[in-house]
């Protein structure tokens, strides 16, 4: 039990989880909100749209879904994989198949996968949990034929259930792992766990609304679609973010300056007496402080903040000049010299209830670091305005560093 809650703990405050302050947090869930609104309204008109080309479209389902798992295998996203296996598995169920028998095993199988830790595909962990799955469909699909005393089982329905209802293990699986997905959506902001969503509406809705062949078809591809656009988004996320930050990487910076008009600012930040930081405390606690920078850097409103490479970080400050960026990077100077970061004293006991024992029995304490950082800005109208940023960098470390120079 402890080890399960140590799990579910892990899952929820995630290292490395990156909230961004200022965008909202349900914002992965928009699309698939969208689309499946959509689908709500115009499904049957999409039907009767698309109904003479029935039988071509009836190629569809298996073909995408063989190119989004080796899409998923390709970008090495074994979350997806399963994510999409699971859909086409469900989609593919034999109608004789009571939603009972597959639906708590679906909706548990995609909370289980948010709990996985990304390990890749194509080796033992990723073979192993394609091949659990695998197992699994089996023997929902033996058991359905040969055990329907356990189908009957699956299917209970108490008399306090509006008959409407599906059956009760349907209706709390469905309960508690939606809201267990949306936890998560909110908590992470990333994309996997909003397609898990997704992907759970859609299973539910492809098993318990009795549609016709081809919006089911419509439904699944949707599914498929939306896990496309889930593996094309990370791909872009591993191109222009930085993984350990949250940041928007250099390429990102190249990217938004060719895009800027004629008036703006840039500056170049530099954690001061990093390597030092880093001999003395080493690497682990290193990246933490990156991370606590990053998340001071993200706070600042006027600009944008981007991981230029290592210790250093750039702003790009729109419609300013450097004059009107110094109040703001002045600011941030000062929060980054104020934040404190809690270390773990290596006496700190693992557990939790070890630590209820032995509190109060040792003084030793947590310790607490602080860095600072030298900042240099420059206009847009020099000729390379990042080079002029880094000059004026220097001079900041020069002058003795914890510092803003133009
Ligand atoms: P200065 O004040 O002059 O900037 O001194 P400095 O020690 O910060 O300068 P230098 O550029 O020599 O050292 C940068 C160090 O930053 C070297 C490397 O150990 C550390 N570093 C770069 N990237 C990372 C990272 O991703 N994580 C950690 N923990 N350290 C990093
Ligand atoms: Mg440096
Ligand atoms: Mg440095």
């Amino acid at each position: 039990m402890p080890a399960l809650r140590q799990r579910l703990k892990l899952a929820l405050f995630r290292k490395g989880t990156t909230v961004h302050p200022y965008l909202p947090p349900l914002r992965h869930l928009m699309l698939p909100v969208l689309l499946l609104s959509t689908f709500a309204i115009s499904g049957p008109w999409f039907g009767r749209l698309l109904s003479p080309w029935d039988t071509t479209l009836t190629l569809l389902p298996p073909l995408l879904t063989l190119l989004l798992l080796l899409l998923a295998g390709y970008f090495n996203s074994s979350r997806a994989l399963l994510g999409t296996l699971l859909l086409a598995l469900l989609y593919a169920a034999p109608p004789t198949l009571p939603a009972a028998a597959t639906l708590p095993l679906f909706a548990c199988n995609l909370a289980l996968i948010s709990l996985y830790r990304e390990r890749g595909t194509l080796n033992r962990w990723g073979l192993l949990r394609l091949a659990v799955i695998l197992i699994q469909a089996a023997l929902v699909w033996a058991g359905a034929q040969h055990l329907p005393d356990l189908v009957a089982l699956a299917a209970f329905h108490p008399t306090w259930l509006p008959a409407y209802m599906p059956p009760l293990p349907v209706v709390a699986s469905l309960c508690l792992c939606s809201i267990w997905l949306l936890v998560l959506t909110v908590q992470r902001q990333q994309r996997v766990e909003a397609s898990l969503l997704a992907t759970l509406v859609i299973g539910a809705w492809l098993q318990l609304a009795s549609l016709p062949g081809l919006e089911r078809q419509i439904l699944l591809v949707l599914g498929l679609g939306l896990w496309t656009l889930a593996l094309l988004g990370h791909g872009h996320g591993l191109a222009y973010h930085d993984e350990l930050t949250g940041l928007p990487g250099r390429r990102a910076l190249n990217d938004a300056l060719l895009r800027q008009g004629r008036r703006y600012a840039v500056a170049m930040l530099d954690v001061d007496h990093f390597k030092r930081f880093n001999d003395r405390y080493g690497h682990e606690v290193g990246d933490q402080v990156l991370k606590l920078v990053a998340s001071k850097l993200a706070r600042v409103r006027a600009g944008k903040a981007y991981r230029y490479g290592g210790e250093e970080f750039s702003i790009l400050f729109s419609g300013r000049d450097s004059q009107g960026a110094l109040e703001a990077l002045e600011q941030v100077r000062v929060d980054i010299e104020q934040a404190r970061l809690q270390l773990r004293s290596p006496e700190r006991p693992r557990s939790t209830r070890q630590g209820k024992t032995q509190r109060g029995k040792s003084n030793s304490g947590n310790k607490q670091v602080a860095v600072t950082i030298s900042i240099g800005v420059s206009d847009s109208h020099s000729d390379n305005p990042i080079g002029a940023a880094d000059k004026a960098l220097y001079r900041a470390k020069r002058q003795g560093r914890n510092r803003v120079c133009r």
